[in-house]
């Protein structure tokens, strides 16, 4: 750390509007170092990238990243406080603690990105040879760097995690839902489904290919429980009925701020999982679907009923009970247009 004490830090240390801070400084902030009178030392990467490490030894280091999406107001307000109780010296944390803000600029225009979807940018896919690059792909390096940094100085043996914090465009008939990422034949974890459960999350979406999201770097890379947690449809800032949030929000404090959290047993009923059927990708300018707008997230679809048309292809349900996730036929011609799932039950792949 040089010895140069940033201009923002007296302010920071007063507010502990972290959020603000980044917003006004939408793709660079110079980094910079405190402690809380607890002990806690407050660390400041760069904009929208914040470490928390307790004086005492902790076994966890989890990272919350929202705001990968600008417009995803819900996951923002929720660590906006969380950071701010930390500063203020009301919440004592327990474990090492990354919060992300992942693209500062797009939260102030209020879209979902500015140039480029930063979650489809991870694991690499930010540098492409021959593909100039932009904010958001350098973001995307800086961001897997800060990861990187955070987990490599954590405790020897410590447990990694981190839940990247979203909200869907469209509603879901399971108003929140998780998706676990492709984890490359290792088993999947009851605790983190009981965890998940404990944040008003019981629908979970089985990944089997890797993935270009924040959740599947942390996962692959880092060997982190790693999740793309979707808590519920957009709103603007302020309109987030933010009660609908308040299991969420109790258990990310809880998991921070104890040495252990305890969960209900585990019980298969009350989880509702879903293994990816297929991608259904847009490769001509005619793209459509049979079904509106409005249409919810895991909305099922009867055997032979139409799906999607690309140009002159139509794709009908194969399977009865295949149900749509994230249908967009606005994204570029080569891109996922829709995600297919299909029930599955708990197994012998989960320990
Ligand atoms: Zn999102």
């Amino acid at each position: 750390m040089s010895a140069t004490i940033p201009d923002y830090i007296e302010e920071l240390k007063q507010t502990g509007d972290f959020l603000t801070l980044s917003r006004n400084n939408e793709w660079h902030l110079a980094a910079g170092e405190f402690t809380l009178n607890n002990g806690t030392v407050v660390t400041i990467h760069d904009t929208g990238v914040i470490e928390f490490q307790p004086a005492t030894v902790s076994s966890k280091d989890v990272v919350y990243s929202s705001a990968v999406h600008g417009n995803e107001t819900a996951p923002i307000e929720i660590c906006d406080e969380l950071i701010k109780q930390i500063i203020a010296g009301e919440l004592l944390l327990k474990q090492r603690a990354l919060f992300i803000f992942g693209n500062p600029q797009s939260i102030n225009i209020g879209l979902r990105f500015v140039e480029e979807n930063l979650n489809r940018l991870f694991n690499g896919h930010h540098t492409v040879e021959g593909v100039p690059m932009n904010n958001e792909r350098t973001r995307a390096a800086k961001l897997e760097q800060y990861v990187s940094d955070f987990f490599s100085r954590g405790e020897q043996g410590s447990s990694r995690c981190h839940y990247d914090l979203h909200t869907a465009i469209r509603g879901s008939k399971n108003e929140k839902f998780a998706v676990y990422p492709y984890l490359h034949g290792k088993p999947w974890k009851k605790s983190q489904l009981q965890f998940l459960l404990s944040c008003g999350v019981n629908t979970v979406l089985m990944m089997k290919s890797p993935a270009t999201t924040f959740s599947y770097y942390s996962s692959f890379v880092h060997g982190a429980d790693s999740f793309t947690v979707e808590l519920g449809q957009v709103k603007p800032f302020g309109e987030n009925d933010m009660s609908r949030f308040a299991k969420t929000k109790k258990t990310l404090t809880a998991l921070i701020s104890q040495d252990n959290v305890d969960y209900p047993e585990f019980n298969a009923d009350e989880f509702e999982l879903f293994t990816v059927h297929r991608t259904i990708n847009r490769t001509q300018n005619e793209f459509s679907f049979p079904f509106s707008d409005q249409a919810e997230n895991f909305t099922g679809f009867a055997k032979g009923e139409l799906l999607a048309t690309d140009g002159d292809t139509p794709y009908y349900a194969d399977v009865q009970g295949e149900a749509i996730i994230f249908p967009n036929a606005n994204v570029a011609i080569g891109q996922r247009a829709l995600l297919t799932v299909v029930p599955m039950a708990i197994d012998s792949n989960f320990i």
